[in-house]
């Protein structure tokens, strides 16, 4: 192939509009409306004569998911803050979490005053490594808190049976993978407690949101009061004017509460999200087979017992000898400025992350032994590390886009392979 890569003047593959993110659906505006109208604008507000859309958007969610509970929450930090409290970790506990992943992973358990303890991550998933996650056990260790990253999911199988063998309580992580399904099981639903982020950028979304599913009543209890500063709903007849929320706690909470807006946005997506999988995932097929035909080009497929995958990132390993050994940077910007969509490295190990610096925050200096367990410099982390370096992930909208997308992304990586001779480092 001749010619010049879009960076360095040349023509861009395609001059594509991309498909938006978040997309209203029908409702949105109504259903907005109508809590505007209501005077009801939080589930802490008065009585009003019926049901909060944070209520409906629970039942709902817990019956999309096939389970008993749902718990919302403001957002997904909060809803593993208030998973680990639910499981009675705390002070000095340590907990096990991938090295891969959003920063959240690690600050929630910092929260609680337990130790995150970072394991390497499986180098074909991007998920914890089972092997890795078993050794790391010690006595105190309290809980495994696993993530469901990008397109895969962590495997559950193994997972939960080292979680039974040693008495631990495994969470798991969805902000990236609601509704994915584990051998035809939901994600949330197969550890003691699942949570969801509903931030912008998730497959579900609200603009900021969350929330935790349990099977456990026990639980659920807990996790209803653990985010609404200890208040449980109300059981005897209401009249109006009178608080829905009743201060007869049993466990000390935080207000972590979704608003009212927040639950019609999510009642307006949740409608779609199962469509929305399928069309995401017949287009990732697609562009997998496209884009194995490139020299170099690995996309990370799912696991095989992955019986629904979810995209939040669709995420490619290369080959960076096939590229010219030019730096996985450089290549990204090559393919963004053909494509016109941004395409970037996966996460930094949580050993390397600007955003995880514990010993910024005073509150975390318990002790100089709390303090030397929480350094994140004392982990080696040889997989998560070389993922940086080599996997790519581009952010799911373009996945809403027409099969003509799927070939401009396979053009835009072909041609910059060609032509990588041009890619400046
Ligand atoms: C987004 C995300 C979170 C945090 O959710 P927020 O709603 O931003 O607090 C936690 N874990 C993972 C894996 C995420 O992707």
């Amino acid at each position: 192939m001749t010619g010049t890569l879009a960076l360095m003047g040349g023509r861009p593959v395609t001059d594509l509009a991309w498909p938006q993110w978040p997309r209203p659906q029908a409702d949105a505006g109504t259903l907005l409306t109508l809590a505007l109208e209501s005077g009801r604008w939080a589930l802490s507000g008065e009585w009003k004569g019926h049901r909060t859309n944070e209520q409906r958007f629970a039942e709902r969610f817990a019956a999309y998911n096939e389970i008993g509970h749902c718990v919302p929450t403001a957002n997904g930090t909060s809803a593993l803050t208030i998973a680990l409290e639910a499981l009675e970790v705390g002070a000095d506990d340590d907990v096990l979490i991938p090295g891969l992943t959003w920063v959240a992973s690690a600050s929630s358990v910092l929260n609680v005053n337990a130790v995150p303890v970072l394991v390497d991550v499986d180098p074909e998933t991007l998920c914890i490594d089972p092997d890795a996650l078993e050794a790391a056990i010690t006595p105190r260790t309290r809980a495994i808190s696993v993530v469901h990253l990008y397109c895969s999911m962590a495997d559950m199988d193994r997972i939960l049976d080292i979680g039974r063998r040693h008495g631990l309580p495994v969470i798991e992580d969805c902000a990236q993978a609601h509704g994915a399904r584990w051998n035809g099981r939901r994600a949330g639903t197969m550890g003691a407690i699942g949570t969801f982020s509903m931030q912008q950028t998730k497959l579900l979304t609200a603009g900021e949101g969350g929330a935790t599913i349990t099977d456990d009543a026990w639980l659920a209890d807990r996790l209803f009061q653990l985010r609404a500063d200890g208040r449980r709903l109300a059981t005897g007849s209401l009249l109006p004017r009178d608080m829905e929320l009743v201060e007869n706690s049993s466990v000390m909470g935080n207000n972590y509460c979704l608003s009212e807006f927040g639950a019609a946005l999510l009642l307006d997506q949740l409608a779609v999200l199962d469509q929305e999988h399928q069309d995401r995932a017949a287009n990732a097929e697609l562009l997998t087979r496209l884009l194995e035909k490139i020299p170099g080009v690995r996309p990370v497929r799912p696991a095989a017992s992955v019986t629904m995958p979810t995209y939040y990132h669709y995420a490619i390993r290369l080959d960076l000898r096939e590229f010219g050994g030019k730096p996985l940077r450089a290549i990204c910007r090559a393919l963004r400025a053909e494509l016109g969509y941004p395409v970037q490295p996966c996460y930094p190990a949580l050993n390397a992350n600007p955003l995880y610096q514990p010993h910024t925050k005073r509150r975390y200096s318990i002790s100089a032994d709390h303090e030397r367990r929480i350094d994140p410099a004392g982990y080696k982390l040889p997989e998560a590390t070389r993922a940086h370096e080599e996997v790519l992930t581009m952010h799911h909208p373009f996945l809403l886009g027409g099969e003509g997308s799927m070939e401009a992304v396979a053009a835009a990586f072909s041609k910059v392979r060609t032509l990588v001779s041009q890619v400046p480092v």
